[in-house]
């Protein structure tokens, strides 16, 4: 009891000091029960948990830790290898799915195959359903030859067959991941594109802010979710010292602050943990906010990174134009 009044007056003291030189105090500050409403309407809760690296063995209980604090929205991939395990963290977690965002990705070398890729997810999932599919790469790859892109197919081949999913009740959102301005552009402009990607799934953290694309997806009604979200594994941002400080006298961990920066931004924000206390403390981002300048601050640390290029591809997607 004392702990529950002590942590009530702790967040109490926080709005208080952000009323002072902020916003007026509204429901807006519970950040983890937000959530953005897609093109279609489909309300995507504003934080998910991210499964990518997560070694075999641990993301099982990740997820189920995860949806047993709160999470209501789990991120995964077929290319990740861990549908099946985080399809048993659901089951353990004994959150009912229909209360569960779920997103999974088609892998490049699938692009052909895309029912059957569907498919396998459902099936390793345990699911009849995804909240969300995505085209995980705009990259339609050879999957007897990983270097090569099948010379007879594109993604907007890949998009046809992917908006044909929307009409069997597999999937009840469709989108692309890892998307720029110029293939936007040339989806978006193909006469077969009839469903406008209901998400674009790319890399955002303030050292890889990426504003402009950011804007592009905004005025065609693209939902933005930001991967890499910390800046991933090792993550430089971890001793940024404007962030740390900044974290420091808020009382916050940097990992809060830069999920905070991403939410306030307007995209959901995706972290991944396998630790207990981390994905707890990763999703407490309720009763507090940034200030508008300290999310200026942060738009303006000078260092660049990307976490995810297209070197590994065998064709180029990103372009530099969407910084
Ligand atoms: P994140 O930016 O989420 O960072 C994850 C790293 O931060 C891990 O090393 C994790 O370690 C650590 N971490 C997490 N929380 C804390 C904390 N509170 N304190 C200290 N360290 C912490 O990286 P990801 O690259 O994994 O991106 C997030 C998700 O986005 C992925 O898991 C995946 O679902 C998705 N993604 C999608 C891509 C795409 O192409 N569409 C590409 C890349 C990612 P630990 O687990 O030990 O806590």
């Amino acid at each position: 009891m004392a702990a529950t009044t002590t942590s009530s007056l702790r967040r109490l003291a926080n709005v208080a000091s952000h009323l002072s030189f902020s916003r007026p105090f509204s429901s807006q500050h519970n950040l983890s029960s937000q959530t953005a409403t897609l093109n279609t309407g489909a309300k995507i809760p504003i934080i998910g948990l991210g499964t990518w690296q997560s070694q075999p063995n641990e993301v099982e209980k990740a997820v189920e830790i995860a949806l047993r604090k709160g999470y209501r929205h789990i991120d995964t991939a077929l290319a990740y290898g861990n549908e099946a395990e985080v399809g048993r963290g659901i089951k353990n977690s004994g959150v009912p799915r229909s209360e569960i965002w779920l997103t999974t990705k088609l892998d490049n070398p699938w692009h052909k195959r895309v029912e059957e890729g569907i498919n396998s997810s459902l099936e390793s999932l345990g699911t009849d359903y995804v909240d969300l599919y995505l085209m995980h790469w705009p990259s339609s790859t050879d999957p007897t030859d990983l270097k090569k892109h099948l010379p007879d197919w594109n993604f907007i081949k890949t998009w046809q067959e992917i908006q044909k999913l929307a009409a069997t009740g597999k999937v009840r959102n469709i989108g692309v991941s890892n998307f720029g301005i110029k293939n936007l552009e040339i989806l978006l402009n193909d006469p077969s594109c009839k469903i406008v990607p209901a998400v674009n799934q790319v890399e955002l953290h303030p050292n890889n802010p990426s504003p402009k694309l950011v804007e592009y997806c905004k005025t065609k009604g693209i939902h933005c979710t930001g991967y890499s979200c910390l800046g991933s594994t090792n993550s430089p941002l971890y001793s940024d010292k404007t962030l740390l400080s900044m974290a420091e006298a808020k009382g916050k961990t940097p990992q809060q602050v830069l999920l905070a920066w991403g939410i306030q931004k307007g995209w959901s924000v995706i972290p991944k943990s396998v630790n207990k206390e981390r994905i707890e403390k990763n999703f407490e981002l309720d009763g507090w906010q940034l200030t508008d300048e300290e999310i200026k601050k942060l738009d303006s640390l000078p260092d660049r990174f990307k976490v995810c290029g297209d070197a590994w591809l065998p064709i180029k997607v990103f372009f530099g134009d969407d910084e």
